[in-house]
């Protein structure tokens, strides 16, 4: 229970006495308030100074409840500056976006976690456009007739693949699901059990068969499966074969899978549709650039396959959003499902997209422009240098608790692009300086680290936290060491 007591302090009865605090006109009224009024408007300011003072009073009631000594302990400051100090940082706080930007020291390049590739200049510039500027997205500007918001980049998706037709929907797993939908509903789809993968807990083709309608026939064992195994399930209740990308794993030892040459003959016998998830959508050879080889696109339509699908935000390097290409007539089908435009991608999307797609006309320059690309192959030397550089500055903020080395590494790709191949990095390890409780020493560096404007995300691993530099870009790096004086403080 509270009430009004003299001039505008308010009292809280309680068994021990007054809790005294100002009223919360008072605090808004006062001349210290104004910037913060100014800033987040009247309604938030005094809703957030209501909740500071109810938390306040709770809070001395609490300690006064709890004996004089907690009382005088726990006593804030409850003049008006320091309230408004409180307020201002409430304010601050609640106002700041959940969603930052991070340091990803991972040594994984497209993080699933971490938004995956980040997008060149141009990309970017195109989103900014497309947020400011009514576009043609949906507009033939040639004829001033409605146009499709596929056209936009299916002409470049076949200029780059070399298929029929093409259409975008929302990420991968979405065309995938639109694919089966479309094609295979309440029909057969024959899967090897070798490639029922499960991508990051959620998609798991068996799960996305089921909930697209389509009948997963499984073929094969885990290990070996051959050409007969699919041949043998093939009839007229089969309305598609399918070929996944084992992407986050790798079958060895003793195994036999059917390579797409193989299949695709045997789909074309029955007059059965062969479709790919491709996962990751290379539309280059990245052995060009000194990365090892994944199938591309184009080697797979011209392999056979009817159909493909791929993320834009993996290899590619491009926005999230699920390429589908292949024959005519069957993405004209996808686009006619209703699903299509439950599932469609965004006018920033397509912004993004289309630049990131342009690029790859000229491939030569593509680990120039394509900031993926880029990061994939920068050289050891580059971050070895940048570790001896940052060396100094990390082990003086991180002060004699702590022995900052640097150290060759290996960074992986990520987003189940070649998950046994791993490129060879450079970067800054951490060790605590003490033996004895070193997990509890990792722990507090991992948090100081998280807690930064900033937060840098490594990777713990053998009693030390490993900073790869792979994918801390030269005109980030000034950012990362002026907050390291935070890290002292
Ligand atoms: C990543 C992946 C997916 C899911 O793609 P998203 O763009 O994340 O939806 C589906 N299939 C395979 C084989 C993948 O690697």
């Amino acid at each position: 229970m509270s009430t009004p007591a003299d001039k505008g302090a308010v009292a809280t009865q309680a068994a021990g006495g007054a809790i005294r605090l100002p009223a919360v006109h008072l605090i808004l009224s006062d001349a210290g308030c104004e910037s913060l009024i100014a800033e987040y408007g009247r309604v938030q300011t005094l809703e957030a100074a209501r909740a500071l003072l109810a938390e306040l009073r709770a809070m001395l009631l609490a300690a006064r409840d709890g004996g004089a000594a907690a009382a005088l302990a726990a006593a804030p400051d409850t003049t008006i500056p320091s309230l408004i100090a409180m307020l201002g940082a409430r304010l601050r706080d609640q106002n700041t976006s959940p969603l930052r930007p991070v340091f990803n020291l991972t040594g994984t390049v497209l993080h699933t976690n971490l938004g995956r590739a980040l997008l060149p200049d141009s990309a970017v510039q195109a989103v900014v456009d497309a947020m400011r500027w009514p576009m043609n997205l949906e507009w033939d500007i040639d004829t001033g007739k409605r146009g499709d918001r596929d056209n936009l980049i299916e002409e470049l998706l076949l200029e780059l693949t070399g298929a029929e037709a093409a259409t975008i929907v929302n990420n991968n797993a979405a065309a995938v699901l639109l694919m089966l939908n479309t094609v295979a509903l309440n029909k057969e789809v024959i899967v090897s059990r070798g490639e029922l993968v499960e991508i990051g807990g959620a998609f798991r083709i068996p799960d996305v068969m089921t909930r697209a309608g389509a009948i997963l026939r499984e073929v094969g064992a885990t290990n070996r499966t051959h050409l007969k195994d699919y041949d043998e399930a093939a009839g007229p209740q089969t309305a598609l074969m399918m070929k996944v990308h084992t992407s986050n794993y790798a079958i060895t030892g003793f195994t036999k899978s059917v390579e797409l040459d193989e299949l695709s003959p045997l789909a074309k016998k029955h007059n059965i549709p062969l479709a790919v998830d491709l996962g990751s959508g290379t539309l280059v050879d990245l052995e060009q650039y000194g990365l090892p080889h994944e199938t591309t696109v184009r080697e797979t339509i011209e392999g056979g396959a009817d159909l493909v699908t791929f993320s834009g935000d993996k290899l590619l390097g491009g926005p999230q959003c699920g390429i589908i290409v292949g024959r005519k007539d069957l993405i004209a089908q996808i686009k006619k499902n209703p699903l299509k435009r439950a599932l469609r991608v965004g006018k920033l999307t397509l912004a993004a997209l289309e630049p990131v797609l342009a690029l790859y006309r000229a491939p030569d320059l593509l680990p120039e422009r394509l900031t993926t690309l880029k990061l994939l192959t920068r050289p050891a030397a580059e971050m070895r240098a940048q570790a001896q550089t940052l060396l100094p500055l990390l082990q003086a903020a991180l002060g004699a608790n702590y022995t900052v080395t640097d150290e060759a590494m290996t960074s992986q790709i990520g987003s189940g692009a070649l998950p046994v191949d791993q490129l060879p990095s450079h970067g800054l390890v951490v060790r605590p300086a003490a033996t004895g409780r070193i997990s509890n020493a990792l722990g507090v560096l991992e948090q100081r680290l998280r807690a930064l404007p900033l937060p840098v995300i490594g990777r713990v691993a053998q009693d030390a936290l490993w900073l790869d530099l792979r994918c801390l870009q030269a005109h980030q790096q000034q950012r990362f060491i002026e907050q390291l004086a935070l890290l002292t403080a």
